[in-house]
């Protein structure tokens, strides 16, 4: 149980490090008010909802769209 605690941290911390890495900290403060929404499928930040669609429209054409409600 501890360890599956662990391994849940673990993980957390290495999402924040990838955070991290493709956006530079204060690249990510600079733009924490524009990128608030991600793609469902990959995880990719996005500015706004048509940013989202058009992504899943180039990059997951089988994935339906959440509404922008949703987000
Ligand atoms: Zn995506």
């Amino acid at each position: 149980m501890v360890r599956g605690k662990q391994k849940e941290q673990a993980r957390e911390k290495a999402q924040k490090l990838a955070e991290n890495r493709a956006g530079g900290k204060s690249q990510l403060e600079a733009r924490s008010k524009g990128l608030q929404m991600k793609c469902p499928v990959c995880k990719t930040p996005a500015a706004n909802y048509k940013v989202i669609v058009q992504h899943m429209e180039a990059k997951h054409p089988k994935q339906a769209i959440p509404p922008e409600s949703s987000f």
